[in-house]
This record gives structure tokens, C-alpha cells and sequence, in this order.
């Protein structure tokens, strides 16, 4: 199919860590950008979303980075994706209650990938002060009730019953403050992928079983956790929001190796490439 619409995402990142490329000029895949001074590499992903094609190109820089440092790309890309979603659904008259300013869905399981739990921190680290001390505390209010909550033998691994126990404890996701997101531009790509049709009650997972879930081309949260998985050479890791400070904290010396971005993110592109092709996705839902 072709493109109908093309879409540009530009890594946004510092320029230290930048490597020369030895390539020869002739041969090599970065290309001068008009108009800026350092060489990008374009990696492109075409996806069919709900019957049109559309074309991803990144540009990425030729810098050593941490995976953590992908996350702001992957959240880019799973907000395009949404919203194309959205826009899409909506001229078919489905409605998506999804909002900047709902919190419907905020007190429910929100899992991170290792890369998100790691940028997590580093977000909440920069925070002014006040609002670092009351994220915080919250984390840690919320991190006693799940830990004398959980029940011997809930398997973290089994999802279903992971997010059906979550949602009973009701437990306000530690960054909602007066009903609404106090880090909306940086949240978790779980919470940017998870559409429902109809109103906000089916946000709810018991509702989960009558498909009012928006099924997606691929998700970049899971990709990003087999990215993350196969570059440390790990099991695949998701870690529950309000657990994510300690675990990142716990486990800093993981957020400190680099590879060429380039890498990561043609890897990240060819784990969405690869698991996109595994669904068939293509009919507008009903
Ligand atoms: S990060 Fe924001 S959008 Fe996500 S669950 Fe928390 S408050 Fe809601």
C-alpha cells in the first residue's frame, strides 16, 4: 500500500556523545540536514493503521545513548499512533473519551518498561523541589499498600490478573493531582496506548472482555520491552508505576551502558516492524 500521509519524528537529545562517522562519504546512510550542522541517520517504519498505510521517518543522531534516552522517541511515536487512531475511529462516529484531562484510567495498572522506569526517575530527580517531595511521598504511600496488599502467589507475569487485582485496590496513580495528570507531556506510553471506545466507564478492565479496548497495529510499550530485554540480554521486564522509583534506584548500574542510537532505534523499528505483521490489523473495529 502506499503512504497516504507521512509522518517525521526528529530524536530530540542533547549532542554530546556524538560519533564521527567512518564511513565513506559515498556509502554512508547519514545524511547533512539543510540547515543543521550534524549529520542524521533516517530510519523509516511504514505501518497500516485501520486500513491506511503511513510512513514513519526518525531521524536519528549518531550519538552514544542510554536506552532510557529512546523513551522520549517511543512515546512520540505512540502518541502519532493514537491519535491517527483516534481521528480515524472518529470519522467512522466511534467515539475515544480519551483526554488530556481525564483520569478515568488512573488508577488502574500502569506498566513500564525498563527504559521508562529509568526515565522516570531522571524526570523526577529535575522536579522542582516541592513537587519532587509530594511525588514522592505519593510513590511511597502508594508502594506500602501494594506491598501489604499483595496476596502469596499473585504471578506479576500474568497481566490479567495482575491488572484485575490492581484496579480492586483503587489506588490513584501517584502523579494525579486534583484529577489530572501532572506529567501529561512525559507519560508512560501505557497510558498513551490505552484507547477505549464508547465512554469512560469501559476503561475499567472487567469491561475489557466486550472489546471496547482499541486494538492497536503493534504496541511500542511491549516493543520497547523486547528491545530493552534483548539488548541487556534479560527475561522481558514491566514494572508497576508506583514501584518504578525504588526498582530504578535499586537498579541504576543497568541505566548506565550506551550503545550507537542508530542501533537501538532501527532495532526498536524492526521489533514493531516484526510484531505489526504478526496481527491482522486492518478492519475499522466496531
Ligand atoms: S501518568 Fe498521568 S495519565 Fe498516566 S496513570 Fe498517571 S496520572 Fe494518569
Amino acid at each position: 500500500m502506499t503512504p497516504k500521509r507521512k509522518i517525521k519524528i526528529v530524536q530530540k537529545t542533547g549532542r554530546d556523545n556524538l560519533f564521527e562517522c567512518k564511513d565513506n562519504p559515498r556509502t554512508c546512510d547519514f545524511k547533512e540536514k539543510p540547515g543543521n550542522e550534524i549529520c542524521m541517520k533516517t530510519v523509516e517504519l511504514n505501518l497500516n493503521i485501520l486500513d491506511e498505510s503511513v510512513l514513519f521517518q526518525i531521524d536519528v543522531i549518531p550519538k552514544m545513548i542510554k536506552l532510557s534516552e529512546i523513551v522520549p522517541l517511543a512515546q512520540e511515536l505512540s502518541s502519532k499512533i493514537s491519535n491517527i487512531i483516534q481521528e480515524k475511529l472518529f470519522s467512522k462516529g466511534i467515539t475515544i473519551p480519551c483526554r488530556k484531562g481525564c483520569s478515568a484510567c488512573c488508577s488502574y495498572l500502569v506498566p513500564l518498561s525498563v527504559p521508562e522506569a529509568f526515565y522516570l526517575r531522571e524526570k523526577v530527580l529535575a522536579m522542582p523541589e516541592d513537587t519532587r517531595k509530594t511525588a514522592l511521598n505519593s510513590f511511597l504511600a502508594s508502594a506500602r499498600i501494594i506491598l501489604k496488599e499483595k496476596p502469596e502467589g499473585l504471578n506479576l507475569l500474568e497481566i490479567d490478573q495482575l491488572s484485575k487485582w490492581y484496579s480492586n485496590l483503587e489506588l490513584p496513580c501517584p502523579f494525579l493531582s486534583d484529577n489530572i495528570c501532572s506529567i501529561y507531556d512525559i507519560r508512560p506510553i501505557a497510558c498513551r496506548e490505552y484507547l477505549v471506545t464508547g465512554s469512560e466507564i469501559f476503561c475499567n478492565p472487567a469491561w475489557q472482555a466486550d472489546n471496547h479496548k482499541v486494538d492497536l497495529p503493534a504496541s511500542v510499550l511491549e516493543c520497547l520491552g523486547l528491545l530493552s530485554a534483548e539488548f541487556e540480554q534479560t527475561d522481558i521486564e514491566a514494572i508497576m508505576m508506583p514501584l518504578a522509583l525504588p526498582w530504578a534506584e535499586e537498579n541504576l548500574d543497568r541505566d548506565m551502558k550506551t550503545w550507537p542510537a542508530p542501533e537501538i532505534v532501527e532495532h526498536l523499528i524492526d521489533i514493531i516492524k516484526k510484531e505489526a505483521s504478526k496481527k491482522s490489523y486492518s478492519t475499522i473495529m466496531s
